[in-house]
């Protein structure tokens, strides 16, 4: 029996061998089959991703020369903006209301002459034919005394600053207040046959040097029929070292388009040559926007520090 079964194993022997191997063959070919598969699906993913790629780059392309097209539409914008002229709204009395873009008036206004700067100041307004308005000291040079007629023979505006520019002695009562002004007043009558009707505060009428209160000084120059004026734009030139030309320059010309009607302060002491140098190109500057440069008169907004209001 034993001899019978071991005859018939070594009979079946290699048809189970090559079954087993036929079944490997059969395993390994599935598992390749898969792998293949997956192999595909790999290389799909790939060629999607690098189409997706593709698109990406294209649509980033698109954008940049959007923003191309949009820089070079701007700067067409900017182009016409620069080309319009302001002076078709000049004068229509409507844009101050709307939108204050540039004042419809500048003042330019001269305290603390006269000096010898004083004829320099007035030889540049005579050339750009514009009027200034001098807020004058008293002198007893007569050299000097005699800008005072200059600046009315030439159609400026005189207006008084007081005699002494003193802050200790002309706040000190209303009666030393009183007694400046009617010096100054009668010098100037003297000289140029007018009395002049505006005034400035020494230090402004929001200064904090006098401790009498400076609606005390206003009701004398009410009964006189005379009107202050502070200024909204300060050039710079009162600092000591003076700023140079170019620094008086950028400070007038700064916030002129915060007012509708803007008074620049400068100052035409001896010493403020950089005030002299700057002058010219400061109107310049005012006149290519067509913004008149007025004397002040009766039509003046009151462009005042202290107001009763306050
Ligand atoms: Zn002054």
């Amino acid at each position: 029996m034993r001899v019978r079964r071991l005859k018939r194993l070594l009979l079946l022997g290699p048809y189970v061998i090559f079954l087993a191997v036929m079944l490997l063959c059969i395993g390994l070919f599935i598992m390749i089959c898969r792998q293949n598969e997956r192999i595909e699906a790999l290389e799909e993913e790939i060629d999607h991703l690098t189409m997706n790629q593709d698109s990406l780059i294209e649509k980033v392309s698109s954008i940049d020369s959007s923003v191309d097209e949009l820089g070079s539409a701007v700067g067409a914008i900017s182009n016409e903006l620069s080309l319009i002229d302001i002076s078709e709204y000049e004068g229509k009395g409507s844009r101050a209301n709307v939108n204050t873009v540039w004042p419809t008036k500048v003042y330019l206004t001269f305290d603390d002459g006269p000096s010898p700067n004083t004829g320099k100041i007035l030889d540049i307004l005579n050339k750009y034919g514009v009027k200034g308005n001098f807020f004058v000291v008293g002198t007893d040079n007569p050299d000097l005394q005699k800008m005072y007629k200059r600046i009315v023979d030439e159609g400026h505006v005189l207006c008084m600053h007081s005699y002494s520019h003193k802050y200790n002695e002309i706040y000190s009562s209303v009666d030393a207040f009183t007694k400046d002004l009617n010096k100054l007043g009668s010098l100037l009558n003297e000289v140029t046959g007018i009395t002049p009707r505006y005034y400035r505060f020494p230090g402004g009428s929001s200064n904090s040097v006098s401790s009498i209160p400076i609606e005390k000084f206003i009701k004398v120059l009410d009964e006189r029929g005379m009107k202050y004026y502070d200024w909204n734009i300060v050039s710079g030139d009162a600092t000591n070292p003076m700023l140079p030309a170019d620094r008086i320059y950028e400070n007038s010309l700064a916030d002129l388009n915060e007012y509708e009607e803007a008074m620049i302060l400068f100052h035409d002491l001896a010493n403020k040559t950089s005030t002299v140098e700057a002058l010219p190109r400061i109107i310049e500057a005012i006149q290519s926007r067509n913004i008149p440069i007025c004397p002040i008169d009766d039509t003046t907004m009151m462009i005042q520090h202290y107001t009763k209001t306050n």
